[in-house]
């Protein structure tokens, strides 16, 4: 069995693991998951698809030219339920890997699980994020995303299941293909109704302000799949990646700290609100610094 990633501290000590680390460690957090099959489909599919111990850059060349094919998984809902999810980007499979091999160890003591296990946890995705792009050829090739997201459902005390997500990376031309993907595809899923509304951000020329675009699009399945009851536990955060964000973000930070960490959040954007309360969601749990009570 793996020794995998369950706590802030394992997050922090893994903040600046290098490209090799990060993809053989969810290679074996995937295959330590026997019965969910359909992770280690995913890692084959998608990440051992542009990992190649000896050779990075023509993996992701590969990767880049191919036509846009999802990997789809079964991802086990907050209510225990089975959905199809279909991915194409790897920063979003990554997120992904990690956030279904990742066990949740109980915390005894205050802080919450919010800022113990998902701030430290968002914050290391986040610096792998820019860690991969860097890995892969340098930002000319794959450019870091610009935020991360999480979402989290936090009841009573005890955090029951996370989902991390990013926007879209890497040159423009994958970038297109993956936005239209998520546009057409992951948030027709999410929220079906998509098709039908205009996002208030969309000024029908920037494509990038439209629904899809957001490191919520997948985090957004949490809140999208729970039942009635689970909705208003279902808490998000997103966070700046690069350092020309107002504020700065996760680039800027060489070690794990919390409160610098805590300092690149934001909350979430006007689309992703609409989002949030046409799902039935609580818009105050997206907010920057509302993370859930501890009991
Ligand atoms: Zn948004």
């Amino acid at each position: 069995m793996a020794n995998l990633l369950s706590n802030g501290d394992d997050f922090k000590n893994a903040y600046n693991w290098t490209a090799q680390q990060i993809f053989h460690y969810l290679t074996n957090a995937a295959a330590a998951y026997p019965t969910r099959v359909d992770l280690a489909q995913l890692n084959q599919r998608v990440l051992q698809f542009v990992w190649n111990d000896a050779a990075i850059r023509p993996g992701l060349a590969r990767y880049m030219n191919r036509n846009v094919q999802p990997a789809i998984t079964t991802w086990r809902d907050p209510e225990g339920g089975l959905r199809p999810i279909q991915m194409v980007e790897v920063l979003s499979a990554v997120g992904y890997l990690l956030s279904e091999t990742s066990p949740i160890k109980p915390i005894a003591t205050l802080p919450s699980h919010g800022l113990n296990y998902c701030l430290p946890m968002l914050a290391m995705y986040a610096k792998w994020c820019i860690t991969i792009c860097s890995a892969v050829g340098g930002w000319a090739v794959c450019t870091p995303p610009g935020v991360v997201a999480i979402s989290y459902v936090y009841r009573e005390g005890k955090l029951e299941k996370v989902l991390l997500g990013v926007t879209t990376s890497g040159v423009p031309n994958i970038r297109r293909k993956c936005f239209r993907f998520r546009k057409d595809t992951v948030m027709h899923d999410v929220w079906p109704d998509s098709a039908n509304r205009t996002a208030p951000l969309n000024d029908g020329v920037i494509c990038f302000e439209d629904w899809g675009h957001c490191a919520e699009t997948y985090p957004l399945y949490m809140l999208a799949s729970a039942n009635a009851k689970t909705k208003p536990w279902v808490y998000g955060k997103a966070m700046n990646v690069l350092s020309d964000a107002e504020g700065g973000g996760v680039a800027d930070m060489n070690n794990y700290n919390p409160n610098e960490a805590q300092g690149y959040c934001r909350r979430a954007c006007e689309n992703c609100r609409v989002v949030i309360q046409a799902l039935g969601g609580t818009v105050d749990n997206f907010s920057k610094d509302h993370w859930g009570v501890a009991k």
